[in-house]
């Protein structure tokens, strides 16, 4: 590739070609660089090397027939895991996470010390974060 810098966990790419594909579970985002005249490829969770980078070319956290109906308009099916196994709970999920994040966000200042309710707080967030990373949501905002 041509022009290629590493910039920590971003890849400023000017006048290189890179293969990427259009995915419900990206693993980068990418943003155009004005200074450079580039595009900035930054990784949300590890790629590792020979792996594709999957961009997030529409909303992902919403359920699976807004996906296919945003898709549409790039004549592109979608086959990513996400798609391809998507279940009533997984676009439940991607509706709600959220939502699920902000309520354990506002719960954490209620709770302290060793208490049932603290417990069940930090089960439910890590049920959470376990449901998130499954469905390739972890690196959502
Ligand atoms: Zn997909």
């Amino acid at each position: 590739m041509l022009g290629v810098q590493n910039f920590g966990n971003g890849i400023l790419a000017s006048l290189a070609w890179l293969s990427y594909q259009p995915h419900c579970m990206p693993n980068a985002v990418f943003d155009f660089d004005p200074d450079s005249f580039s595009v900035l490829y930054t990784a949300t969770r590890k790629i590792k090397s020979g792996d594709q980078i999957f961009l997030g070319y529409i909303p992902t956290a919403v359920a699976l027939a807004q996906r296919r109906q945003a898709m549409a308009r790039y004549k592109f099916i979608c086959q990513c895991p996400a798609c391809a196994n998507a279940t009533t709970e997984s676009d439940k999920l991607r509706r709600t996470f959220q939502l699920d994040l902000n309520d354990i966000a506002r719960s954490v200042s209620t709770v302290s010390g060793r208490t049932p309710e603290t417990r069940d707080l930090m089960n439910r967030t890590l049920r959470l974060k376990a449901a998130m990373e499954k469905e390739g949501l972890e690196s959502e905002p």
